[in-house]
Formats: C-alpha cells, structure tokens, sequence
C-alpha cells in the first residue's frame, strides 16, 4: 500500500521544510549559538523545544563543513557542559562515518554477529501504522507525522520510534531505515544506519537489547505539557496534559470535552506495551541463546 504524502515534499516550497544554501545554513549556526546553544545539554532531549541546532542537513550536504561547526562551538561554548555535549554529538556523527568506512556489510547486516536471521515479525498492518502514524501511542505517531509532513524528526522521537518498530512490533529495523532514508531531508547512510542499529540492539556500542522504550514514559518525560505531540495528531489537541500520552486512560467525559473518540479520532494502542516487551525479550533472548549453542 503506497504511504500517504500529508505533504508531498517534492512541492517548492514547503513552509515545514528548511531553507538549503550555504547563508540559511550559516543563519543557522548564528541563531543556535545565540539561541538555545547555551542551554544545549539541558533541553537536546526535549520534544517539546526548538532545544538543538538543526544543522544535521546542512552537514549532509556540506552548506556547512563539520570543521566550521566545530571550531564555532568551541569558540562560543568551549569549556562549558553544553559545548561538551554538542561536541559529543559531532563525534557520533564522525563515530557513524568512521564505522560505515570500516564496516560497509553493516549497510546490508547487523554490526554484532549474533543477531544475523533474528526472527522478525511480517506484520503489514503494524508496519502501515507505524508509517502512517496510527499505532495509537501519541509520540510514536507524532514522529511519524512529522517525518511525513516536515522530512524532519527530533533525536529523541527518532529513537522511541524506531526502538518501537523494532521492539514492539518486532518488524525488521531495516525496513525503518529504509523508510527514514527516503523521507529525512538529513537522510544520511552512515547515521540513519547507526541510529537504527543502536535502536535495534544490534550496533556498535548499541543500546542495550533488553532495554525496551516505554513510549508513554519517554512521552511523559520529553513532553511534559504533550505541545510536540499536540502539533501532529491534531485530533488530540485538548486533551489535558495527563493523559496526552495515554488517551486510552482518560475517563469518558474527559475524552468527551476534548473532542476525542478513541478507536475513531485516535487509534486504540496496536500492542499493549507490557506484552509487546514480553513478546520481544522472550524472543530475543531465545534467538540469542540459539546463536551462543552454535
Ligand atoms: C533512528 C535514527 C536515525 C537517524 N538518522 C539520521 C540521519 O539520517 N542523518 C543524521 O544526520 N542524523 C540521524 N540521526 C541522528 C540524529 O537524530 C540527528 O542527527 C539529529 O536529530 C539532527 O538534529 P539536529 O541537527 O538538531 O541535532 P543536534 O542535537 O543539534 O546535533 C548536532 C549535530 O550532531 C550530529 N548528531 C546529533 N545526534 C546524533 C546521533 N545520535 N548520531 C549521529 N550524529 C548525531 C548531527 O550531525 C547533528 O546535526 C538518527 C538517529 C536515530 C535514532
């Protein structure tokens, strides 16, 4: 089933895409550090502000060279937490680069060995859902959309929702990648791949495999308020602020005053988060068990 263009990002201009050229891309660099650039290592992880610098397509396409980033970073903040934490940054991104360099096979297999033929579910219902931005778990959706709509996703949306394709669902990170590099304007091998590996459990220096996203959580924590998740689906918009990430448990006159009707407006979740953690450690643990007996 083709994949819905809620904005069709070949259309010039699109007002939710950035401007490209090297003097937007130094605007840019300039408002970042006068802006939000002290603050950095505080807010980068919230949904919910305009908290990091934006610059990821512009380092794709060289409107500005890593060089300049850095050395401007360390000339404003050098020294201070949040020049630390942006620098941190560009070397994830340069760590991405150097291991696609090393590693070329990790384009087409996980980094780590073990979890080559893992058992990945075919499941085209969630996979559409998780496309489309209907799984019913507000801040995966919302990432969803935002793609969608603006060919950009926040870092920290980007991981609860591919963590959530490939841990909830259980859908073969690939197909993320794959879906992501087609729709991010900052859609770059080297990270997108890395991003996704590290989101799966099966990269280099990856998070974790048991360690399973609780998207309500992650919501709860980088969007306290819910203003990311209250721009993309629109429907959910006067909800409180208390069951913004969990619509499914608010109370019927709640859900009433707010103009929602869960199943119509707003999907019910397609997995329950306790059971789809279940599902997916049990399964990775067995999968890992049978490699280690080879
Ligand atoms: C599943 C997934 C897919 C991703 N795909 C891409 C991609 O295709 N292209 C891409 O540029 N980034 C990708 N990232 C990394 C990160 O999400 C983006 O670089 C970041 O969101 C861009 O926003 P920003 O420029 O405001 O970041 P800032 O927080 O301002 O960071 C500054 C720069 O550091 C680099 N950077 C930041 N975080 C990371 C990271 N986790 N890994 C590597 N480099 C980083 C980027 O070049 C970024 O522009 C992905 C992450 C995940 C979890």
């Amino acid at each position: 089933m083709p994949i819905p263009r809620l904005v069709d990002l070949s259309l010039v201009p699109n007002p939710k895409v950035q401007p490209g050229g090297e003097r937007a891309a130094q605007g840019r660099l300039l408002a970042f550090l006068r802006g939000p650039g002290p603050r950095y290592a505080k807010q980068r992880d919230r949904l919910d502000l305009a908290g990091t610098s934006r610059l990821s397509a512009d380092l794709k396409f060289g409107t500005l060279s890593i060089r300049q980033v850095f050395s401007a970073i360390r000339k404003a903040l050098g020294g201070t937490e949040s020049g630390r934490a942006f620098e941190n940054e560009l070397l994830w991104r340069e760590f991405a680069h150097s291991i696609l360099w090393d590693r070329p096979d990790v384009l087409h297999q996980p980094f780590r060995a073990e979890f080559a033929d893992f058992p990945w579910r075919t499941d085209e219902a969630g996979w559409q859902a998780w496309v489309e931005g209907a799984t019913g778990y507000p801040v995966v959706d919302a990432a969803a959309r935002q793609l969608l709509a603006e060919g950009f996703v926040h870092n920290r949306a980007r991981m609860i929702s591919a963590s959530f394709l490939a841990k909830h669902l259980m859908i073969d990170y690939k197909r993320g990648e794959v879906h992501y590099l087609e729709w991010l304007t900052d859609g770059d091998w080297a990270q997108n791949n890395m991003g996704w590996q590290w989101c799966a459990g099966c990269g280099c220096d990856a998070q974790p495999y048991f360690r399973v996203m609780n998207p309500v959580a992650q919501g709860r924590c980088f969007d306290p308020e819910g203003s990311y998740v209250r721009q993309y689906p629109p429907k959910l918009a006067r909800l409180p602020a208390r069951f913004i990430h969990s619509p499914w448990e608010a109370p019927e006159d709640v859900l009433q005053r707010a103009g929602v009707r869960l199943g119509r407006d707003c999907p019910r979740p397609i997995v329950e988060h306790s059971e789809a953690r279940r599902r997916y450690l049990a399964t990775a643990r067995a999968h890992l068990a049978k490699r280690r007996r080879r």
